[in-house]
C-alpha cells in the first residue's frame, strides 16, 4: 500500500497514467467506447494496479484529485483521436466522494469544454456502492450530470445492495453488470435466471447494458442471449496504454463476428421460437378464463377459424366450436367443454380434459382433432384458467 503523499507525488511526476480498456458491441464485436483505468507506471516501467493505491486514496480527497486528473487524460486522448477522424466515448470513474462536491458540474463541463469536446463523449461512472448514501443527493447529482449532456453509467451493478427502485428512478444511461455475477461458463441455472432478469429489466428501462469481466466464449454467448449490448472484458481486450488504444481504434478490427446459434436465444426471441414449435404441433392455442367466461385465441394457418372471433365469450366459443364438429361428435363436444362442467371438473381435482372429434376445417374437409384443456392457476387471482391445445391427428 502507498501513502497519500506518495500518490500525489506520483501524479505530479506524471507517473499516474490512464489505461484504456475497449468496450465492444456484443453483436458486431466492433469497438464502441472505452473505460479509462488508472495505472501507476514506475520509472522502471513496472505497472502498479489501482488495487494497490485506490483504497488508500478513497480514504481522503486524494481520490477526487485522481479522478479529475484522469478526466484530463481522457480529454487529451480524445483530442488526439479527433485527428484520426473517429472518436469513441470514454468512461471515467468518479468516486462517491464527488457526490455533493461543490461546483462538480461546473468543473466537469468546464474541463470538457476546455478541450472543445462534446459532452456525450464522456461517460461518468459512479459505482453502485455509492447508492447506499443519501438517495436524494445521489439522484440530484446523477440528474445534474445527465442533464448537462454527459452519459451516466452505474458501475459494478449487482456487487452490492442497491435497490431496483433506485435504478428505476435514476436517469442513468448505462448499467454495467458486475463481473462477480458471471461464473466461468455461465452454466448455473440460477445464475442464468438472475442475469436474464437483470438484462431484461435494464433493457426495458432503455438502459444500455455492459457486461464487465467477460473472459470466455461461453460467457460472451450467454451475454448475447441476454440481449446484453456491450462487452468489456479480457476476452476482447485488456486495459492498454494510450498509444496502443489509439492504434487499436485506428485499425478498428471487429474481433469476433462469427454467427452464433445462441444469438437468437434472447428470452423474447427464444419464446417466439418456442411458440413457433408449439404452433407446429398445436395449430390452435386458446387461453380462457372460465370464471369470467372469456377467451383469447391464438390461431394458426390451416385450422378452423372461419367466422370465429379471436377473443370473446367462452360459452359462445363452445357453441361455435360445436357447430364446426361432425354431427356425431357435437353432443360429446358441447358436454365435455361446457363451461360449468369444466369448472366442476376442476373443483374435483381434474388436471386436464381431452376429447377426440372430427372437425370441419376452413377448407371444407373434416379432420380428426384432439382437443386438450389444461387447467392452470392464475398468478394474480383465484380465477380458473384453461389453456386449450388442439392437435391435428392423422386420419385413421
Ligand atoms: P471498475 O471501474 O469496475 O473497472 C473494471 C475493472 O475490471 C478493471 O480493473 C479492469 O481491468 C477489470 N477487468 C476488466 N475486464 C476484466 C476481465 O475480463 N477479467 C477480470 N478479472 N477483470 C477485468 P482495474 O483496472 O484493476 O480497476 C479496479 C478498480 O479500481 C476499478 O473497477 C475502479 O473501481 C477503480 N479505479 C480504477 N481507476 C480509477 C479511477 O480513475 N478513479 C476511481 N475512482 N476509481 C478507479
Ligand atoms: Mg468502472
Ligand atoms: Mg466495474
Amino acid at each position: 500500500m502507498y501513502t497519500v503523499e506518495e500518490i500525489f507525488e506520483a501524479m505530479e511526476k506524471g507517473e499516474l497514467q490512464a489505461y484504456y480498456q475497449p468496450q465492444y458491441d456484443a453483436m458486431t464485436c466492433g469497438i464502441t467506447s472505452a473505460e479509462a483505468l488508472v495505472r501507476w507506471v514506475k520509472p522502471d516501467g513496472k505497472v502498479i494496479s489501482p488495487a494497490m493505491f485506490i483504497p488508500e486514496a478513497e480514504k481522503s480527497d486524494a481520490i477526487t484529485a485522481i479522478d479529475w486528473y484522469m478526466l484530463e487524460c481522457a480529454c487529451r486522448m480524445l483530442k488526439k483521436q479527433e485527428e484520426d477522424g473517429r472518436q469513441f466515448p470514454v468512461a471515467v470513474n468518479f468516486s462517491r466522494r464527488h457526490i455533493g462536491e461543490e461546483g462538480f458540474i461546473e468543473r466537469l463541463s468546464k474541463t470538457v469544454d476546455g478541450y472543445g469536446l462534446d459532452h456525450s463523449l464522456i461517460e461518468v461512472e459512479i459505482t453502485e456502492s455509492a447508492m447506499v448514501d443519501d438517495m436524494d443527493s445521489i439522484l440530484e447529482w446523477i440528474s445534474d450530470v445527465h442533464n448537462a449532456g454527459f452519459i451516466v453509467a452505474i458501475d459494478d451493478f449487482g456487487s452490492g445492495l442497491s435497490s431496483l427502485q433506485f435504478v428505476k428512478e435514476m436517469p442513468a444511461d448505462i448499467l454495467k453488470i458486475d463481473k462477480s455475477l458471471l461464473s466461468e461458463n455461465c452454466e448455473n441455472e440460477k445464475e442464468r435466471i438472475v442475469l436474464e432478469s437483470i438484462f431484461y429489466f435494464a433493457n426495458r428501462l432503455n438502459m444500455t447494458t455492459i457486461a464487465e469481466g467477460v473472459e470466455t466464449k461461453e460467457q460472451l454467448s450467454f451475454m448475447r442471449t441476454c440481449d446484453c449490448k456491450k462487452i468489456q472484458g479480457y476476452y476482447f481486450a485488456r486495459p492498454m496504454n494510450e498509444s496502443d488504444y489509439l492504434q487499436l481504434c485506428r485499425e478498428y478490427i471487429c474481433v469476433d463476428n462469427t454467427a452464433d446459434i445462441l444469438e437468437i436465444q434472447a428470452p423474447t426471441s427464444a419464446l417466439n421460437l418456442l411458440m413457433k414449435v408449439v404452433f407446429r404441433r398445436y395449430p390452435l392455442v386458446i387461453f380462457s378464463n372460465l370464471t369470467r367466461n372469456s377467451f383469447y385465441m391464438m390461431t394458426y394457418k390451416e385450422f378452423t377459424s372461419t367466422g370465429c372471433p379471436s377473443t370473446g365469450v367462452f360459452d359462445e366459443l363452445i357453441e361455435h366450436g360445436t357447430l364446426s364438429m361432425h354431427p356425431d361428435d357435437r353432443e360429446a363436444f358441447s358436454t365435455t367443454f361446457n363451461r360449468l362442467n369444466l369448472l366442476s371438473a376442476h373443483e374435483n381435482g381434474v388436471k386436464e380434459v381431452r376429447l377426440i372429434t372430427k372437425q370441419l376445417g376452413d377448407d371444407g374437409v373434416y379432420r380428426r382433432v384432439e382437443t386438450t384443456d389444461y387447467f392452470v392457476k392464475s398468478p394474480s387471482s383465484e380465477d380458473v384458467l384453461v389453456i386449450t391445445l388442439c392437435d391435428n391427428l392423422p386420419e385413421d
